[in-house]
Formats: C-alpha cells, sequence, structure tokens
C-alpha cells in the first residue's frame, strides 16, 4: 500500500527573527507581531481540516506570548526546538549554542509538559557542534538539512571539507534528519527583504507558489512507495489573506489526493520503524 505523509510545519518567529538581524525599529517588529495574527488563522483553518501540525517556536515566543503558544498546545500540535533568540548555531560557540540549547528546552517543557523531540536551525545554518548537542540532549530529530526530499534519513557528524580536497563523509548518527528546502518554504517566495546590500523580492503569486508545492507532492507519489514531504511556513508570512486562501485550497488538494498529514514527531518515528 503506497502511504504519502506530509508534514506541515510552522516556524512560530514573530519578532525574534528580526532583533537577532538588530532590526528593532517599530515597523519590522511589527512585521513579526503580525504572526500572532496569522497564528491564529491557522489554528482554525487546521482545526476546521482536522490537521495536526509542528510548530518549532523560539523560547523568545513562549516568553513574549504565552497565550499564543498556549492556544497551539490546546490545539493537539507538536511544539518543538527553534532555539530562545533566533541565532544560527553557525554563529555561536560550542557554549552559547548548549546554552541556548537549554534555555529554549526549558521553555517548551513549561509550555508543552515536555522536552521538544525535535530542532529546526534559525535560518538553516547549523554549526559543527550541533548534531552532538542535539544528540546529548535527547533529541529525536533534526530539520534544517537539504540532503535528501522524500526520504528522512541519518544526520551525520564529522564530514571532512577542505578546498582542494575531495569530500569525506563522516559518521551517521541516531539522529533523523527530517529534509527541508528554501523552494517548500513560504518565505523566500513571499517576503520583500531589503538590506543595505540586497533585495529579496519575494511577494510572488500565492496560488502558483501552492501549484508548484503540490506539484512536489505528485512527483513525490509517482517516485517513492513511502515518503515523507515537508513544508515550512511562518505564520506572518503565509497568515496573510490572499495566501491562507491559496494555503487552505492546498491542504484541501492534499487531503484528496490521499496525503497522511502527522507531526514530524509522527513521522519521524514511522521513518524510525520503516527505514532504519
Ligand atoms: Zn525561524
Amino acid at each position: 500500500m503506497p502511504r504519502h505523509i506530509v508534514c506541515l510545519t510552522f516556524n512560530f518567529d514573530t519578532q525574534s527573527g528580526f532583533i537577532a538581524r538588530g532590526m528593532t525599529t517599530p515597523t519590522p517588529l511589527s512585521r513579526g507581531e503580525f504572526g500572532l495574527i496569522g497564528a491564529r488563522r491557522i489554528l482554525t483553518l487546521l482545526k476546521a481540516h482536522g490537521v495536526h501540525a509542528t510548530w518549532f517556536v523560539p523560547g523568545f515566543t513562549i516568553e513574549s506570548h504565552p497565550s499564543a503558544c498556549a492556544a497551539v498546545v490546546q490545539d493537539g500540535h507538536e511544539v518543538a526546538h527553534h532555539s530562545w533568540g533566533h541565532v544560527a548555531p553557525a554563529q555561536q560557540s560550542r557554549a552559547e549554542e548548549e546554552a541556548d540549547l537549554v534555555r529554549a528546552n526549558a521553555c517548551i517543557e513549561r509550555l508543552s509538559g515536555r522536552k521538544a523531540r525535535g530542532y529546526r536551525s534559525p535560518a538553516w545554518d547549523l554549526s559543527e557542534n550541533t548534531i552532538d548537542l542535539l544528540l546529548a540532549h535527547g533529541f529525536r530529530y533534526d530539520s534544517s538539512l537539504m540532503g535528501g526530499d522524500y526520504w528522512p534519513y541519518r544526520a551525520r557528524r564529522g564530514d571532512q571539507v577542505e578546498l582542494g580536497k575531495p569530500f569525506r563523509r563522516g559518521e551517521e548518527t541516531s539522529l533523523i534528519e527530517m529534509p527541508i528546502s528554501w523552494s517548500l518554504d513560504d518565505y523566500p517566495h513571499f517576503e520583500f527583504v531589503r538590506t543595505a546590500t540586497s533585495v529579496l523580492p519575494g511577494l510572488q503569486s500565492a496560488h502558483t507558489v501552492m501549484a508548484s508545492w503540490m506539484d512536489e507532492f505528485r512527483y513525490m507519489q509517482r517516485s517513492v512507495e513511502w515518503g515523507v514531504l515537508t513544508y515550512t511556513m511562518h505564520p506572518y508570512v503565509i497568515g496573510r489573506g490572499y495566501r491562507m486562501l491559496a494555503f487552505e485550497e492546498l491542504v484541501k488538494n492534499l487531503q484528496a489526493a490521499g496525503a497522511v498529514f502527522m507531526t514530524m514527531e509522527e513521522a519521524a518515528a514511522e521513518a524510525q520503524a520503516r527505514m532504519f
């Protein structure tokens, strides 16, 4: 029997990503604040369609917006780890990264009654210590790497790279990688971001983006008997009205096509039992 799993995942960053980048004037902060409205809309949509999702929630959001985070737990969604302050591990020392990991996990435990099973790095940039730290702190899965699409795989540590030399694979660990892609992330498709040195144009047609995301599911159905497809969204991005309409169409189309919706923790457990 073919079985095609979909994980809807929401990075509930609110203002944290802007603050981490030094964008602390009122307008960028308000842009993150819109995530509170977006989150309410998403929870309503998920409930209407009977879908449980995974919310990667920074400790910052849990401490700053406790009632919005409690609503996520109340609706039965998984809360997973997304750092405390949305600083990418690649920019931290090992000690800083571990302190941030522990601090945010304590927030998640207070919110949901248990520590996180899964981790996703801010800005998708792991450090060379991240996999080690996740294993040491009892995580089951990571969702920050791009080395696959429909099949989870075992995260490695100790890959060796040096300019001018061939790539050497490190050892596989017990941590399950639930792969992601910028192409299946709402942020680069939709967000207009201007900095001193770059412009991310974003602002694409929501229907066009969701049609591409549906095609990704169809290709998974065509190419594997069993697989997991992960979509990544941000409440302040997907929560805008015309995007919510297109997103709801996607959920309906996925359901009609036979998608099995699961949290990442459930999908990682199924991958563990089935693949490894
Ligand atoms: Zn984030």
